[in-house]
């Protein structure tokens, strides 16, 4: 229920080519540590706009699925002209069905990319959608994080992958 179809070490680092052989059409896109290098954080990944042009000149539908607040999350889509769900609510199932419609696909043809094994993979798992985690992330300094990137690290061991 945990464990995500693919593993990245970044966003960039998923190719059209790897979406179309896995009949993936659209990605639902998560902001902190995903897209943005840090939680809170609204500078880019380098190449990330690249990348964006990229997806969309293959035909990747996207559109951003965040749990911020709708105003941070929609300045950020804005940023880089994508349409948003924003207070998603992940790991509940809604938002991403919500997103889904929005792109007009089936949710077998639908990923999520994200940085966050309890609230993104688990909530991609629950929606029926493909998941997809990011790993490079910067560690944040709340309480409740460090608990769960120690969790996520324990993890990511037994599946045998490094962040
Ligand atoms: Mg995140």
């Amino acid at each position: 229920m945990l464990k995500p179809n693919f593993i990245f070490k970044c966003i960039t680092d998923i190719s059209s080519e790897f979406l179309h052989n896995n009949n993936i059409k659209g990605l639902l896109l998560d902001v902190d540590n995903t897209m943005s290098v840090a939680h809170g954080n609204k500078t880019l990944r380098s190449g990330l706009a690249e990348w964006l042009s990229d997806m969309k000149e293959n035909g990747i539908e996207l559109i951003v699925l965040s749990n911020a607040k709708t105003v941070r999350a929609r300045r950020f889509g804005d940023s880089v002209r994508l349409s948003v769900v924003g207070l998603a609510a992940k790991p509940l199932p809604f938002g991403y069905l919500k997103a889904v419609k929005a792109l007009k696909l089936k949710r077998r043809e639908v990923a999520i990319v994200g940085d966050q094994i309890f609230t993104d993979v688990l909530g991609g798992k629950l929606a029926g959608v493909k998941t997809l985690l990011v790993t490079d992330i910067t560690r944040e300094e709340a309480f409740s994080f460090r608990v769960r990137r120690k969790i996520e690290d324990f993890l990511l061991k037994r599946w045998k992958y490094e962040r």
